[in-house]
């Protein structure tokens, strides 16, 4: 009996010699990580360091279908200035944007402290100054902090720092640390055969997908003057790839313009505009070159009334469409973020006093015309989607939103009503009706617009935008406008205007112009 209890007591320390936890076991991982990636006395030397990388990013949330491959986004050169003990860096960020349209997409960021700077080449080349957006800076500010050779300093000094328990991936055994940054839990996984760092794994707030995991992952370590720094890079969210960068050059204490690093008194002086939420999501929409401005701060919306009972309520970038009937409202079009539906609703509940908003109409999941429909799923409505986008609906009606609660998170346990759109092809109060018809087209599968026969009014979001032009290397604007024309004659739709997700209002013949642009129809 002795024996055996001696026994299990040496296997159980064996154990937990192979898998220490805790705080001190966490700072032991750290102090072996620093000596394989050179020594601390090495990292400290390095007060300054220029990473030049090549790669391209990706996006899974415009993908032709929900869960498709995700679309190319760009093809880019970036190069990163960091000054640690000034806490001041510079990025030049140079693309070719491959999606949805090709154009250049150009910009630099500096950073100086707390405060930053964008700057943007206008048409002439003149560069523009303004402060960098508040989410934007949180973001990039988070990223410097993950940066491979300020990790471990980050990690060390960092509240509720705990190492858990090893896990396997494949042959490799994993250890693992964890602890906070600001608000957000994170966890880093070492390889237990180098002890370098494989991946740190931030939880942050997405606005579809609610508490998301954005990891870092380093690749094929090498020796840079003493200090071993990954040359691959690559971000995950939830799994999904997003960013593949391979270093060209990586130089520690680089020669450099220190004037570059300096965001100037006057942006300075500007008053901060906007929330500093941590997300991926500002610098998605950045490296894309599209709208973001409005994320984390005021919504600007503006309410028009393209027929009786039928309001385009217009914000900077995106739109959406509210039809009053006898007893409640449809909305089509819930973009963004929940800040816009919250804003939408109020703009409609000022013009339309009383009547709920029943239902919710989604054109398509696209990153940026998904993110509001927990706000109206929050409201009591019934979301109606396509039938391929229904499953999609469901799980982002379900996901876990506890780093940024929304309303739908502070609701409980609601469960929202949602339809596929086979089901409800037409609403109707007796006088008015809306049909929902779906468009065949290349850019995504289940395309909804919204047709109001009486109106003759179609709501349409990206096929086609409304009061922009087209030029005639954007293949892509043209086959989608075209496949809109043809969803219009093939399906006898009566359209006199047609009102955009993006864009204005404008005649029908403006869309036949855009489509008879494509060579052979
Ligand atoms: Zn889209």
């Amino acid at each position: 009996m002795y024996a055996i209890a001696i026994a299990l007591l040496l296997l159980l320390s064996a154990c937990s010699s192979a898998q220490p936890t805790g705080p001190d076991a966490a700072r032991a991982l750290i102090e072996e990580s620093a000596v394989s990636m050179g020594g601390w006395a090495a990292m400290d030397a390095v007060k300054v360091q220029q990473i030049i990388t090549a790669g391209g990013d990706l996006e899974p949330m415009q993908a032709v279908k929900p869960g498709g491959d995700p679309r190319v986004i760009n093809r880019f050169s970036q190069g990163i200035i960091y000054d640690f003990e000034n806490k001041r860096m510079r990025l030049t960020f140079d693309a070719i944007r491959e999606y949805p349209s090709t154009q250049p997409v150009k910009f630099n960021e500096v950073i100086d402290g707390d405060a930053g700077m964008l700057e943007t080449p206008d048409a002439k080349e003149n560069i523009q100054r303004e402060p960098l957006h508040p989410s934007r800076l949180a973001t990039r500010l988070r990223d410097m902090r993950r940066t491979p050779i300020r990790l471990l300093y980050t990690a060390k000094t960092a509240p509720e720092l705990t190492r858990v328990e090893d896990r396997k991936d494949g042959n490799t055994t994993i250890h693992i640390i964890r602890y906070k940054d600001g608000n957000l839990p994170v966890e880093v996984h070492f390889d237990s055969f180098n002890k370098l760092p494989m991946r740190v794994i931030y939880t942050e707030d997405d606005p579809i997908w609610g508490d998301t995991l954005n990891e870092l992952a380093f690749f094929e370590w090498r020796d840079y003057n003493g200090v071993r720094l990954p040359q691959v890079f690559a971000v995950f969210l939830n799994g999904n790839k997003i960013r593949e960068e391979r270093a060209r050059n990586i130089i520690n204490n680089p020669r450099y313009d220190a004037a570059g690093l300096v965001v100037p008194d006057e942006i300075k002086a500007k008053p901060a505009d906007g929330e500093r939420i941590v997300s991926q999501w500002p610098l998605r929409r950045v490296v894309m070159g599209v709208g973001y401005q409005d994320f984390g701060r005021e919504q600007k919306v503006d309410v028009v009334e393209v027929a009786k009972g039928v309001y385009h309520i217009k914000g900077s970038s995106h739109h959406s469409l509210a039809v009053e009937m006898k007893d409640y409202i449809v909305v089509v079009e819930a973009p963004l973020f929940e800040e816009r539906s919250l804003a939408v609703m109020k703009a409609i509940e000022a013009k339309v006093p009383g009547k709920p908003i029943k239902y919710l109409v989604m054109t398509h999941f696209h990153i940026d015309h998904s993110g509001g429909i927990r706000a109206y799923a929050a409201k009591g409505a019934t979301i109606v989607a396509a039938d391929e986008a229904v499953p999609f609906v469901k799980t982002v009606t379900s996901r876990p939103k506890t780093i940024r609660p929304d309303t739908l998170a502070k609701a409980g346990n609601t469960s929202p009503q949602v339809q596929s759109a086979k089901d409800v092809r037409s609403l109707t109060d007796g006088e008015r009706t809306l049909e929902l018809r779906e468009i065949p087209n290349p850019h995504a599968v289940g395309m909804l617009a919204a047709y109001l026969p009486q109106e003759k009014i179609l709501f349409v979001s990206d096929l086609f935008t409304p009061g922009t032009a087209v030029d005639p290397s954007n293949t892509g604007g043209i086959e989608n406008a075209a496949a809109l024309y043809k969803a219009v004659v093939d399906q006898n739709l009566q359209v006199e205007k047609i009102v955009g997700g993006h864009g204005e209002t404008a005649p029908l013949r403006d869309l036949v112009k855009v489509a008879s642009m494509k060579k052979g129809s």
